[in-house]
């Protein structure tokens, strides 16, 4: 579909249809400015060019399956694939603005333990087109501009390498969707290959890392894939990648109660990350049906961010956006109605 193509692509296809470079300009502007939901309303096409496109690169808008709003104004939109699967995006309106919560598979392979959308397993990978729209559809949708991304959905965006840079570079793309590198956030459980990939890179995209635990053993038995890719070589990757990118990087760790969230694991945790330019997030953990896990008490939320604090380590305590419609983070899943 017509979404797959980035700009460079796009310019590909029109040449092989006999077509000069400019009209990839005016196509993105159709599609993402506009954001048209027929190649007929492509007005300066000529009309056997749209047909064409019709035929090789069909403007395909994913479906709608449901839309549910939190409480807290929080939307939560279900979209159909064309090969029926169901994916999830989600819609938090912050006071810095619109934020988008996108997904880049149907399922996960990772498996950690604490997670709803790794129950199932993958199911298949999203086309770089399916991460893109829905950005477009969310916008076009709720008519709002969107103003930052968080690759923070279903699926682990680094088991999808291809696809979410070339969706990265449409999202960031001037006649694109236009949003700048520095307010997309791509988050990886830890696959180390792929943070060396990304920072060769040499984007201004955020990486954050869902951490969750100081030490091998815990991690291990949070994360199986810390079995892989152990906490020694994630950290390397991650300062190969604050040295050769110049970001920032996000810690993610997840508080769940009587588990990773003790006192001494704060120490660990602050000895961990030390002189790297980072912070941490601390992220209440979002109950799952079928999992036994428990958020932990505010009070020892409050400790572990104070120790954080003392020993001189950035720390925030993420607000929770969409908890009452299983919007919030880990709760996605490729749901069947
Ligand atoms: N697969 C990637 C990105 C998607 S998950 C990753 O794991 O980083 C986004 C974040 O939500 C991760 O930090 C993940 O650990 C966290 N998460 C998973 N399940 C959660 C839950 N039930 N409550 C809160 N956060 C959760
Ligand atoms: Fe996959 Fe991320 Fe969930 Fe782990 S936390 S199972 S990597 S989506």
């Amino acid at each position: 579909m017509i979404f797959d193509y980035s700009y460079s692509q796009l310019e590909e296809l029109l040449g092989t249809l006999g077509e000069k470079p400019y009209r990839a300009r005016q196509m993105y502007e159709w599609l993402y400015q506009h954001k048209v939901t027929h190649y007929d309303q492509m007005t300066n096409l000529p009309q056997s060019l749209r047909d064409q496109l019709n035929d090789v690169a069909p403007l395909r808008l994913m479906e709608l399956a449901t839309k549910q709003v939190s409480a807290d104004g929080t939307q939560k939109f279900l979209f159909r694939l064309h090969d029926g699967h169901l994916i999830e995006s989600v819609l938090m309106d912050f006071d810095y603005g619109q934020s988008i919560c996108i997904t880049t598979q149907v399922g996960c392979n990772i498996g950690c333990s604490f997670c709803a959308s790794g129950l199932l397993g993958k199911k298949r990978d999203l086309t770089s087109g399916e991460i893109v729209a829905q950005v477009l559809e969310v916008e076009r949708l709720a008519n709002v501009r969107v103003g930052n991304i968080v690759v923070m959905g279903i699926g682990e965006p680094f088991d999808n390498f291809t696809h979410l840079m070339n969706a990265l570079y449409t999202i960031n793309h001037p006649w694109g969707l236009n949003i700048g590198a520095r307010h997309v956030t791509v988050s990886t459980s830890g696959i180390v290959p792929m943070i060396y990939q990304f920072a060769d890179l040499k984007t201004q995209f955020n990486l954050a890392l869902s951490l969750h635990a100081p030490n091998n053993e815990l991690r291990s038995r949070l994360m199986k894939i810390n079995k892989a890719y152990p906490l020694e070589e994630v950290m390397e990757a991650i300062k190969y990648y604050v040295a050769t990118t110049n970001r920032r990087i996000t810690f993610e760790y997840i508080m769940l109660k009587g588990q990773n969230d003790l006192p001494n694991l704060a120490h660990e945790l602050s000895d961990l990350i030390r002189g790297i330019n980072g912070y941490v997030n601390l992220i209440p953990y979002n109950s799952v049906t079928e999992l036994a896990y428990q958020r932990s008490d505010k009070n020892a939320m409050l400790e572990f961010y104070d120790i954080l604090k003392k020993r001189g380590i950035t720390a925030t305590l993420r607000v929770e956006k969409g908890h009452d419609i299983a919007a919030a983070c880990g709760q996605l899943r490729s749901v069947n109605l």
